[in-house]
């Protein structure tokens, strides 16, 4: 009898999808280091106008990392304090973090249960004279619902601010027939580029897009110490920089960017055909308005998930939950006055997701054996 030993499998496999990139990142590498242009250089000059002609954006702005991007954003705005900005509690924390760092409101609206994105109908109902922002995450690669959420914004006259540090490169199609790339939607858009992202550097790095002129050259200057000449602060700014090195990774990746999506929908496909018949688990929802770019891959469990992590985690196959916890249960920000069943789809969303190995690198053998450990514990 043949002992096979179970596959290598990690959440994210960057070595792997670093091989075929060695040669043009290691000679980018040395260019920088020969240059001494390591901030500011030429890699980071071409990284933003490839990343423009990409997104089709006017203007993007590189910056230290996503969480930057998010705060530069809501600065831009010249929001003041106690402006209400509404987001979703179902996030990452730096969503809502910044909201709280500027002295702004966070005020949260729960998520759809399919999408995990921002529920259309309870935004409609938080919007409120002191609304001044609305920031909407495309959770899990897939694009929210930004049609009816612009028309919400546009009714209301309030900028959004797209966080789209999960979904670079997933494309948002209109009932028009027109079509643009998450995060180009709305007035700002912010990623990061964290290395386990769709389109990671090897170290933080984040950007913001925007087509409006005049934010983009506030966005530069709060990005810049508030300076648009040298030595002569017009705002209180931040130092928030994209760094060459990360550049030169940044350009490889996003060269192929479209096909690492490609890979990362091949692997999701696959997932999707043993999980969808069988009822303990959700397989997650397309919305027809976008392509899922899949950061991850979110199946929705109803079982015994400590247990199946547990289980997956004995046979060598790494699991996440993203997120354990919505923001408004988090200690920091019970502040803002909400309580254990205020947002219902999200805290029963906490409880039940369950993210499996999501990247470039997976083949059938790995998928194979992640499917069938699982398809046993469950
Ligand atoms: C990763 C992430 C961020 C923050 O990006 P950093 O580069 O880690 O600061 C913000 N929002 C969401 C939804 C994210 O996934």
């Amino acid at each position: 009898m043949k002992i096979s030993t179970p596959p290598q499998i990690q959440m994210v496999d960057l070595k792997s999808q670093y091989l075929p990139l060695q040669d043009e990142i290691e000679s980018g590498i040395k260019e920088v280091i020969a240059s001494g242009a390591f901030i500011n250089g030429p890699a980071v000059k071409s990284f933003t106008s490839n990343l423009e002609e990409y997104l089709q954006v006017i203007n993007v702005i590189p910056c230290a990392n996503g969480t930057d991007a998010l705060q530069i954003a809501l600065m831009a705005l010249g929001l003041k304090e106690g402006d209400e900005v509404i987001t979703v509690p179902f996030t990452f924390v730096a969503t809502a973090e910044v909201i709280a760092l500027l002295k702004l409101k966070v005020v949260f609206v729960d998520i759809d249960p399919d999408t995990y994105n921002m529920d259309v109908d309870a935004l409609k109902k938080a919007v409120s004279p002191n609304t001044k922002c609305i920031i909407p995450v495309h959770l899990y690669g897939q694009i929210a619902d930004m049609e009816n959420i612009c028309a919400i914004a546009k009714e209301n006259n309030i900028p959004i601010i797209e966080d789209n540090a999960q979904a670079l490169g997933a494309d948002y199609y209109f009932k028009n027939g027109t079509q643009k790339k998450s995060g180009t939607i709305g007035d700002i858009g912010c990623t990061s580029f964290y290395p386990s992202k769709n389109l990671g550097a090897y170290g933080d790095a984040g950007a913001l897009f925007t087509n409006n002129d005049e934010l983009a050259d506030k966005i530069r200057c709060i990005a810049n110490h508030g300076q648009r000449i040298k030595y002569q602060s017009d705002l209180i700014g931040v130092n928030s920089r994209l760094d060459s090195f990360q550049a030169v990774v940044l350009n490889a990746k996003l060269k192929r960017l479209d096909a690492y999506s490609t890979k990362r929908k091949a692997a999701a496909d696959f997932y999707d055909k043993i999980f969808k018949d069988h009822p303990k688990f959700k397989i997650p929802f397309r919305s027809e308005f976008c392509n899922h770019v899949f950061h991850q891959y979110t199946l929705n469990y109803e079982g015994d998930r400590d247990n199946l992590r547990e289980g997956l985690s004995e046979a060598g196959i790494p699991s996440m939950v993203y997120y354990p916890y919505p923001l408004h249960l988090h200690k920091a920000y019970s502040y803002f006055g909400n309580k254990v069943g205020d947002f219902p789809i999200s805290e029963a969303m906490a409880k039940k997701v369950i993210s499996l190995p999501m990247h470039t690198e997976l083949d059938e053998e790995q998928l194979n054996f992640i499917c069938e450990t699982v398809i046993n514990i469950a």
